[in-house]
């Protein structure tokens, strides 16, 4: 394991101010639901939750994989609450929000990996409103084609599956695999071509600006065509240690790079997360 970094440059010293997100977080204790803001502690939740933003977390908090990168708590999950798409939709009403985010854990225990519990979510928030824009962040599923066109057929905008690092540095994404990610994005640009195909990155973990631009090519040639680059944090001492803090101007050079390959639209800095300012993507389309 390589040596943790002992200092965080002037660029990644974001302060959080717990003060926005008390409002946020009764509205989410209220409503029962889950946010990915919280389960994977993300830097941006200050500013987020104080616009009233946040990305919903379905299938329960805790993981079937082991990424080691990865805050969101992992074992054998808790059975699935059915009210919770309707817990959800009424939340995303609750908030007045207009495009939303909707991940999951991974449920490599369900025969479906949670398809038909992200169908049914989707479809209690357009119940109620059928412009509110949803996008899903899925995982892998194990390439199962039926809980893919479930997913496909759930009415979503915008489908993202995060294919997280280059091949050479799959070590941090425990039981999961660098062309499965691919072969999904490419299954899900199939299945529908009008549906936004989009993945997302992490730089800090050692890999290569040539490594990148390749991996961007193998999502372009599977269809994605929106893309999210931030730089890993670790989330304790006990999870994978940050290689390198990237600079802003690599993140911008990368961002160049796939404009230049055809993406629609990427978002790339020290803090972008996948679904950070999520609503600026279709307004590329
Ligand atoms: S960037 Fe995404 S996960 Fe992070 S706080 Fe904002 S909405 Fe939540």
């Amino acid at each position: 394991m390589e040596k943790a970094l002992s200092y965080k440059p002037l660029w990644l010293r974001k302060k959080i101010k717990m003060s926005d997100q008390s409002a946020m977080e009764r509205v989410l204790s209220q409503g029962r639901v889950h946010t990915i803001c919280e389960e994977a502690m993300c830097p941006n939740i200050g500013e987020c939750f104080s616009k009233n933003v946040a990305s919903f977390m379905i299938l329960g908090t805790i993981c079937t994989r082991a990424c080691s990168f990865c805050a969101v708590s992992r074992g054998i999950p808790l059975a699935l609450n059915p009210y919770e798409p309707e817990n959800v939709a009424q939340t995303v009403l609750h908030l007045g929000l207009r495009h939303v985010v909707i991940t999951s854990s991974t449920r490599d225990d369900l025969s479906d990996g949670g398809a038909d519990h992200f169908y049914k979510t989707v479809r209690a928030i357009k119940a109620l409103d059928d412009s509110i824009l949803v996008e899903l962040l899925i995982p892998d599923m194990k390439e199962n084609l039926l809980a893919l066109e479930r997913i496909v057929h759930s009415g979503a905008e915008i489908i993202g599956h995060n294919i997280e690092t280059v091949p050479r540095l799959y070590h941090v994404r425990k039981g999961s695999d660098y062309e499965c990610s691919l072969r999904v994005l490419g299954t899900l640009h199939i299945l529908n071509p009008d549906i936004a195909i989009k993945s997302g990155i992490m730089l800090g973990f050692g890999e290569r600006d040539d490594e990148v631009l390749r991996l961007m090519e193998d999502l372009w040639e599977a269809g994605c065509r929106y893309l999210s680059i931030g730089q890993y944090l670790s989330p304790s001492h006990k999870h994978e240690a940050v290689v390198e803090y990237v600079e802003p101007k690599r993140f911008e050079y990368l961002k160049n790079r796939g404009m230049e390959m055809g993406f629609s639209h990427i978002k790339s800095s020290p803090y972008t997360r996948s679904s950070y300012m999520a609503h600026e993507y279709l307004e590329t389309k």
